[in-house]
């Protein structure tokens, strides 16, 4: 290892993006094999994206955008005024709340949410400041990106079947975890990779909560769920909600997400981001996702009906256990009777059956003992229930 390095980065293990710039038939993101990637129609449901692109129209207005407005040589707008205050009208429109509840104040705009959890992180723990509080399983991106800060990650466990946070083993670790402290607590709602919201036990410890810990909201699916907590935020100052544009707005490839919360954290984030963190091409779709935001969301019924279609399904299968979900993707385990029938190891056999759907063309995430699937487009659902249907033993 070079010496110049910070000796705790070698023991880290990176996120492993899926598909990581990579198709799943292993083809490199070079434009014309994205494009071989799509005619073959590999099913890509690992990372729980709207199935759909955006309709032509926007992407015309885009490129037009782009050819005419856009000075490629300039820097963008680092300041994010009037999106900011689109997102705001969207936040308080969502929570059905009046338009003037949320203003540009409670909102700041990252490189994707994954911006805003590291913004997080540097404004409350970094420096020997804080440990921060996951209940696993969970979106991993909380406890690498603290590792990547030397900020200490305690884990506590949920339980099974509910996956609800193990509340006492919560509380302990609370009161009994200092030098540091826990200085912010990150919860999704609901939680990936298991799909469920939050309840309101969970809730109702986290309002018990000192002011003194940050605690994180991440609604990445609200859209799927409607669930949120934003009418909570003007009377807790401690809580911050996170959001993406990643997921039902169809703007992965963008690189979007934004933080609702008090004006002080806000104006804390907004001084530790890079101060061109938007590429001008982002803030252009982010602008027309949110003027045009009924048509970009008026799949998510669909959609919804399309997870109902695939939860039956698993959830009639006798090999198969499925999870209730919020959310666009469903967690399932295997039986014990499959990995007999097949005279392998638990693990051994959800990776005969990773593996086997891999092959196929239907590519899902292996993840805490499970698999996760995210809900695609009707005939890619089909495609999996059919593929399931064929692999699994009966
Ligand atoms: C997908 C996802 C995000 C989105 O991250 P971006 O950086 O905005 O793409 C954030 N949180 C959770 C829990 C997610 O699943």
């Amino acid at each position: 290892m070079l010496p110049f390095l910070r000796a705790d980065l070698a023991q880290l293990t990176a996120y492993k993006p899926h598909p990581g710039g990579v198709a799943a038939n292993g083809a490199s993101a070079a434009p014309e094999n994205l494009a071989a990637t799509r005619e073959h129609s590999i099913d890509r449901l690992d990372t729980n994206e709207n199935p759909f692109d955006l309709p032509e129209e926007l992407k015309q207005k885009l490129s037009w955008l782009y050819q005419e407005t856009i000075e490629s040589n300039r820097y963008p707008d680092g300041g994010h005024a009037a999106l900011k205050q689109l997102i705001a009208q969207y936040v308080a429109e969502s929570a059905g709340l009046d338009s003037v509840a949320i203003t540009s104040a409670n909102i700041s705009i990252g490189n994707g949410s994954d911006e805003l959890i590291r913004s997080l992180l540097i404004a409350t723990c970094l420096g020997g400041e804080g440990a921060i509080l996951v209940a696993k399983p969970t979106f991993s991106m909380y406890g690498i990106l603290a590792q990547t800060l030397g900020i200490p990650v305690v884990t506590i466990d949920r339980l099974h079947p509910s996956f609800a946070v193990d509340l006492s083993a919560a509380q302990a670790a609370i009161s009994q975890t200092n030098q540091p402290a826990i200085r912010a607590v990150f919860m999704v709602h609901p939680n990936s990779p298991t799909a469920n919201a939050l309840t309101v036990a969970e809730l109702n410890w986290l309002r018990s909560l000192p002011e003194s810990v940050l605690v994180v909201i991440d609604e990445a699916y609200f859209e799927f769920s409607q669930h949120t907590v934003v009418a909570e935020l003007q009377r807790r100052s401690n809580w911050v909600i996170l959001r993406t544009f990643s997921k039902a707005f169809r703007l992965a490839a963008h690189r979007v997400g934004y933080a609702i919360g008090h004006p002080e954290l806000i104006a804390a984030l907004e001084k530790v981001r890079l101060p061109y963190n938007l590429p001008a091409t982002t803030q252009a779709a982010t602008f027309w996702a949110m003027t045009q935001r009924q048509t970009l969301l008026s799949v998510i019924p669909m959609l919804l009906s399309e997870r109902e279609t695939l939860a039956q399904f698993l959830a009639t299968h006798p090999a198969l256990q499925v999870y209730p979900s919020a959310a666009n993707f469903l967690f399932v385990r295997l039986q014990p009777t499959v990995a007999k029938t097949w005279n392998l190891s638990d693990e051994a056999a959800l990776d005969k059956l990773f593996q086997s759907l891999k092959d196929q063309g239907t590519v899902i995430r292996k993840i805490s003992d499970g698999l996760r699937i995210t809900v695609g487009s009707q005939a890619e659902n089909q495609r999996t229930i059919a593929r399931l249907q064929s692999l699994l033993p009966k």
